[in-house]
């Protein structure tokens, strides 16, 4: 029989608690839930779960507390529970280690597939060479992108900034974590530059740059890129 996957929950509010537990465990997930963060992090050091679904909005601590506090001994994967309006919550989550958030209220097949895709993460030791989506192709190795088999040309800070969202496909990543990959720490934090370049890149892949296919916004987050077909 196949293990289930433990999922630890921490997260105060017992209507949305309960929501998550039936949903999950009528799934076959095993749940564990935990009322505060100080629980919430001495449950995740004794049970090890394959992942955590943190609310930022705790009793004792602030989930990001909890997040930061994690990161200092585990790697395991973190979605974070955040309510709608908060940007700069789930920014500032996602810069401290949050594998990527869900937005309340959101339904069961929403949360099943994230964490499915983070599960899919945390299992992979190397990136993988090849990316593709519907009509897309990146090949890592030979630095070659294909558009329903035709070659496209993109510049030297266009492929970089592809290939980094193809990398972490299915996941957000921050503007600030962009930025500063591809630019380095010592770019101002004007997006400007970011912008520009996504709109050149969206107009050679997509098909209509208005309603992207392959590169989403995250409206005052950041771009999270549609999941590799080939994992
Ligand atoms: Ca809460």
């Amino acid at each position: 029989m196949k293990t289930k996957i433990h999922v630890l929950l921490v997260e105060d509010d017992k209507s949305i608690c309960s929501f998550i537990t039936t949903s999950l465990s009528g799934n076959g997930y095993r749940i564990t839930s935990a009322l505060t963060g100080k629980e919430g992090l001495s449950l995740a050091a004794s049970l090890c779960p394959d992942v955590i679904l943190l609310d930022l909005g705790l009793p004792d601590m602030d989930g990001c507390q909890v997040l930061m506090q994690l990161r200092t001994w585990s790697r395991m994967p973190v979605i974070v529970i955040s309510a709608r309006t908060k940007e700069q919550e789930k920014v500032h989550a996602l810069d401290l280690g949050a594998d990527d958030y869900i937005t309340k209220p959101f339904g069961t097949s929403e949360l099943m597939a994230r964490i499915r895709t983070s599960l899919r993460h945390s299992h992979i030791n190397s990136p993988e060479r090849i990316y593709k989506a519907l009509d897309l192709e990146i090949n890592f190795e030979k630095r070659l992108i294909f558009l329903r088999g035709e070659e496209i040309h993109l510049t030297q800070i266009e492929y970089q900034l592809l290939t980094l969202l193809a990398e972490y496909s299915g996941k957000v990543l921050t503007y600030g974590f962009i930025m500063n990959a591809i630019w380095g720490p010592y770019m101002d934090s004007n997006n400007q530059i970011l912008r520009v370049n996504m709109a050149n890149i969206r107009r050679k892949i997509e098909e209509n740059p208005a309603q992207p296919q392959y590169v989403f916004t995250e409206i005052g987050i950041g771009y999270r890129m549609l999941e590799n077909e080939n994992i």
